[in-house]
C-alpha cells in the first residue's frame, strides 16, 4: 500500500519483526501491506508504527506490532485455514489474519469497539465480526485450525480447546493481572500439549471464563 506511512511501516517490519527473528517472508509481506495507522485513533496515527501498544479507548489497547506478529507466526498459517480471534479490539490483528488465512472469525465483547472494527474490516471480506463473550469461543463456526486470544485469561478456557481441530493451535496469554505467559497449545486427537513462551502483559479477558 502506498501512503505517507510506507517508510514507517517498512522500518517497523525491519526493526521490530525481522530484527527480532521472525523471518517468514509471507508474514513480513503482510505486515508491510496492512495499514496499521487506520486502526489507531486519528490523533495517535503518528505513533501507529512505534514499538509498543496504543490505547484505542474503552480502557483497551491495540497490541505491540511484534506481539501481533509473534502470535500470528505461532499459528503456522499457510493460507487455507479457518481461524478464531477472541478480542477484536481495533481490528488490526484480524486484518493481519485475513491476509494469512482463508476465513477469520473475530469476537468482541464491547459493542462500540466491535462496530468500529467492523467498519474498518469491511475491506477484508473473509473476516466475520461477532459481538459476544469470546471466552466461550464461537461455536457456530467451530472447529478452528487456529485460535488467538488477545486478552489475558486466568486459565485457558476448555471451551476454546474444545473448538480446536485435530492438529490445531491455540495462542493465549495466561496468568494474573498485569503479568502473563504466552501459551501455545497444540491438539493431537484428544491430547493437548502446552508450551509456555515469553512474558507478556495483556488487558484482562472478561466473560464467563475470564475475570
Ligand atoms: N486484537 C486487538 C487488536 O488487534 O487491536 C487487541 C485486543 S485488546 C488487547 C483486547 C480486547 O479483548 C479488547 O477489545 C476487549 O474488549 C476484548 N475482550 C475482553 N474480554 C473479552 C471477551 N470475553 N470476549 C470478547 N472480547 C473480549
Amino acid at each position: 500500500m502506498n501512503d505517507q506511512f510506507e517508510f514507517d511501516r517498512r522500518q517497523m517490519v525491519e526493526d521490530q519483526i525481522l530484527g527480532r527473528g521472525l523471518r517468514d517472508p509471507r508474514l513480513l509481506a503482510v505486515f508491510e501491506s496492512v495499514p496499521r495507522h487506520l486502526f489507531v485513533p486519528q490523533e495517535d496515527r503518528y505513533l501507529a508504527y512505534a514499538d509498543g501498544p496504543l490505547s484505542i479507548g474503552f480502557d483497551q489497547t491495540i497490541s505491540q506490532p511484534y506481539i501481533v506478529a509473534l502470535m500470528t507466526s505461532l499459528l503456522h498459517l499457510e493460507g487455507d485455514e479457518r481461524v478464531l480471534e477472541v478480542g477484536t479490539g481495533s481490528g488490526y490483528q484480524a486484518a493481519i489474519l485475513a491476509r494469512m488465512a482463508e476465513e477469520v472469525h473475530t469476537v468482541e465483547l464491547l459493542p462500540e469497539l466491535a462496530a468500529r472494527a467492523k467498519g474498518l474490516l469491511s475491506e477484508y471480506p473473509n473476516v466475520f465480526c461477532h459481538v459476544g463473550d469470546g471466552s466461550l469461543g464461537w461455536q457456530e463456526s467451530a472447529p478452528y485450525d487456529g485460535i488467538i486470544v488477545t486478552a489475558a485469561a486466568p486459565e485457558t478456557p476448555q471451551a476454546l480447546l474444545d473448538q480446536l481441530k485435530d492438529g490445531g493451535r491455540l495462542v493465549i496469554p495466561v496468568g494474573r493481572r498485569g503479568y502473563q505467559k504466552l501459551e501455545l497449545w497444540t491438539r493431537q486427537g484428544n491430547q493437548f500439549d502446552r508450551d509456555a513462551l515469553i512474558e507478556v502483559a495483556f488487558v484482562p479477558l472478561r466473560g464467563k471464563h475470564g475475570w
